[in-house]
């Protein structure tokens, strides 16, 4: 395996899972993300780091297809974004993506919040949706609060929820964009023990995040961004201790 084969791309020891290749993307006259090259591979965990405005949510819904591409590729598992319809749908449910905000269904119970999206898309009993979300609740430490409301939890448990209700779907890779940033400080640390825990039981993690404690526990990888472009790709003990651009030294400068 050569050096730039797993600096610059991806990790050549993994089957890929996530291959992005020459992605372009303006907002207007706005190049938001600059010919993007990134592989995934199964089971690694990706921090994604970088200034505001740097493209990282872009990227992200990218990913998802929640946002269009003007040129490149996106492929999961082997498969091609497609553009709509129902592969498009299949594609989602494959992909699980935990944002900033919530976004639990309010007028639903934690459980049924976590048993939708089986029961309506992978077409589940709901029996065995049920008991799926029991055990993801209790994985991430919820079932005393199954049959409450959104708004009876705190932002920490509902976004434990969140992340639950994604597993539910049983995604090859997980997306979080900021999963903790509108989250008051002392409920920062149980929703990264979640993510933690996920990323040691093997799933595949595209994580964006300003919490570099983090990114050390449990990224294999560190992609930093800025101005749309992936400036530096490097394993987390490189990128902390010896960030190679000046652009990702004067980052780490000001948030460290
Ligand atoms: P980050 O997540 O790194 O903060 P974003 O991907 O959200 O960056 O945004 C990258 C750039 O694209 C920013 O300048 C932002 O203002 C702009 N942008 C994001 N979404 C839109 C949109 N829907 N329309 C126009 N500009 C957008
Ligand atoms: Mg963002």
């Amino acid at each position: 395996m050569s050096e730039t084969s797993r600096d610059r791309t991806g990790d050549a020891t993994r089957e890929p899972m996530v291959v992005i290749e020459g992605v372009n993307k303006h907002f207007g006259d706005l190049h938001v993300l600059r010919d993007i090259n990134l592989t995934v591979g199964r089971g690694e965990v990706v921090v994604v780091l970088g200034p505001s405005g740097s493209g990282k949510s872009t990227l992200c819904r990218a990913i998802n297809r929640l946002e269009t591409i003007e040129s490149g590729t996106i492929s999961i598992d082997g498969k091609a974004l497609p553009e709509e319809g129902k592969p498009l749908a299949q594609l989602r449910a494959d992909v699980g993506m935990v944002f900033q905000s919530f976004n639990l269904f309010a007028h639903k119970s934690i459980r049924d919040n976590v048993t939708l999206g089986p029961v309506k898309v992978r077409k589940q009993k709901k029996a065995q949706a049920d008991e799926k979300a029991t055990s993801l609740l209790k994985r991430v430490g919820i079932e005393a609060q199954a049959d409450k409301y959104p708004a009876q939890l705190s932002g920490g448990q509902q976004q434990r929820v969140a992340i639950a209700r994604s597993l539910a779907m049983d995604p090859k890779v997980m997306l979080f964009d900021e999963p903790t940033s509108a989250l008051d400080p002392e409920m920062v640390g149980e929703v990264l023990d979640v993510m933690v825990g996920l990323a040691k039981e093997g799933m595949t993690m595209i994580v964006v995040t300003h919490e570099m404690g983090f990114a050390r526990k449990a990224a294999d990888r560190v992609v930093f961004m800025d101005n749309g472009q992936i400036v530096e790709v490097a394993t987390p003990e490189e990128f902390f201790a010896n960030p190679r651009s000046e652009r990702a030294r004067d980052f780490l400068g000001k948030i460290l």
